[in-house]
């Protein structure tokens, strides 16, 4: 058992569940010694074990960034829940509620009830969206208007708010509202404002966590107010925006510098959470990694393939002319980066594990494991890896009550897999890890095995064979074959 606190594994252990609660949690033996009946706590008549001799047990994971989306994608989300639930994501909160509040809460209430097979969902509204129909956005003008959009945010239901920018008096207002009624926010930092609102104004004022790094790097600055624009960047052109977004980083202070510390130091008492989602923008330094990643063929949708593809118009899709330069700017990003998350975590800073999958070639799910293996490489060890992953998530959500650890008390929501995960966070992946048997035969160990949510008991790789046929299918319906950008017999 690996139970998401920092506990160092420990097995032998029988859990115990009773009515979706964990009731029991029972060391009953050393490693390699037969277990003895009588020390094990007993089954109660009518109640189903679980063999999971040999295997590791977690608690579900949760992804603190997981747009169900599927309009600009083209994507189900049926095929989006499979690949989270196939990868042990028993959690996720929808920064946006892309589909429409009402629909992202229709789904939430079904997941609760487990009609749907689908994690738990926390839904967060894009700020300003309008809350009475399906598209559309309300005019936010004054911060009145902005607190009375809150409150009627939270009237409906909504577990929090998610933001891009706005005015400073009006993210003022929203942010300071939204805390009072309790509920949670999120923030990119969208570069039209950062230049007057960047991370440490949103957290002063109630933000409780920020997605990305945008805004980061800004309330770092000590010697300018604005990011080094070339003099001909158009915020429009993806190209521009992302790639000169890969020499921010370097326009901050420096790793504990004094003003580095100071900003730190300053989100740390506010109990500011990061949410870095590292993985989305992983092609930013190796684009042939995230593009050719070997689970596209089985698992990726022909639409949502398409929708990678370079293009002026799609999100993510900046790929005009990215070349080396690009890729060792951002390489040099991620550096800066993971020494301040890193650092953050250390200092007793509250990290989670995102995703955003959907874009840039990073696919629902399969995100999850590269996540965790971004956090390794930004100096975690597996074990605050996995309580990053898990009751760090939980706290963020403000569900760490009812999930994030294998604790009495908490919900029956784990993850089982054949392997230790700690030894190779590969082993999480649903294609598995490559292992080379003792008799000269090549193999994958690991995928997740089970995964329990509720109490109900899933079987990930089933889950995972079912998107493969929806893949299958849409693929033999319109004769389609992925096939790399620009190349001849490509329609990208
Ligand atoms: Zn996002």
């Amino acid at each position: 058992m690996i139970n998401g606190t920092l506990a160092p594994p420990q097995g032998p252990v029988d859990i115990v569940v009773e009515n979706n609660r964990i009731v029991e949690v029972k060391v009953v033996g050393f490693p390699g010694v037969e277990i003895k009946e009588s020390q094990r706590p007993q089954l109660k008549p009518g109640g189903k074990e679980l063999d999971a001799d040999g295997m590791y047990i977690l608690p579900g994971f949760v992804d603190t960034h997981a747009h169900i989306g599927g309009v600009a994608q083209g994507t189900p989300a049926e095929y989006v829940f499979k690949l989270w639930m196939g990868h042990g994501i028993t959690t996720i909160a929808d920064p946006g509620s892309g589909n429409g509040i009402d629909w992202t809460l229709d789904q939430k209430n079904k997941s609760n009830k487990n009609e749907i097979t689908a994690p738990r969902i926390k839904a967060y509204t894009f700020f300003g969206s309008n809350l009475h129909s399906k598209s559309g956005r309300e005019d936010i003008s004054t911060p009145e208007a902005a607190r009375e959009w809150v409150r009627e945010n939270a009237k409906l239901g909504a577990d929090g708010v998610k933001f891009f920018g706005a005015e400073p008096a009006i993210m003022q207002a929203a942010l300071e509202e939204n805390k009072k009624l309790g509920l949670r926010s999120k923030m990119h930092h969208s570069q039209i404002y950062v230049g007057r609102w960047n991370v440490l104004n949103s957290a002063r004022a109630g933000l409780t966590s920020m997605e990305h790094w945008y805004g980061l790097p800004e309330a770092l600055f000590a010697d300018r107010t604005v990011q080094d624009y070339s003099l001909d960047y158009n915020y429009q052109n993806e190209q521009d925006r992302f790639g000169e977004a890969g020499t921010l980083w370097a326009q901050a202070a420096e790793p504990y510098s004094e003003k580095w510390n100071e900003v730190m130091n300053e989100l740390l008492s506010l109990d500011f959470t990061l949410s870095p989602t590292m993985v989305i923008y992983e092609a930013n330094r190796d684009l042939a990694r995230a593009r050719r990643a070997e689970w596209h063929e089985e698992y990726t949708l022909p639409s949502l393939w398409d929708f990678y593809a370079p293009s002026k118009e799609s999100h993510g899709s900046y790929w005009h002319y990215w070349g080396t330069e690009q890729e060792i700017e951002w390489k040099e990003n991620y550096r800066l980066w993971m020494a301040f998350i890193n650092e953050y975590k250390n200092r007793g800073g509250r990290v989670t594990v995102g995703t955003d999958a959907g874009f840039i070639y990073e696919l629902y799910g399969f995100a999850y494991p590269r996540e965790l293996e971004l956090l390794r490489e930004a100096g975690f060890h597996p074990l605050e890896v996995i309580k990053a992953a898990t009751l760090n998530g939980a706290e963020a959500l403000g569900m760490a009550d009812d999930i994030g650890s294998i604790t009495v008390g908490k919900l029956a929501d784990f993850v089982i897999v054949e392997e230790n995960p700690l030894v190779n966070l590969k082993t999480l992946y649903g294609t598995g890890a490559i292992k080379l048997q003792d008799d000269n035969t090549v193999t994958r160990v690991g995928g997740v095995k089970y995964t329990i949510k509720d109490g109900i008991i899933y079987d990930a790789k089933q889950l995972l064979s079912d998107v493969k046929a929806m893949v299958d299918k849409e693929k033999a319906e319109k004769g389609y074959k992925i096939t790399q950008p620009g190349m001849s017999g490509s329609k990208n």
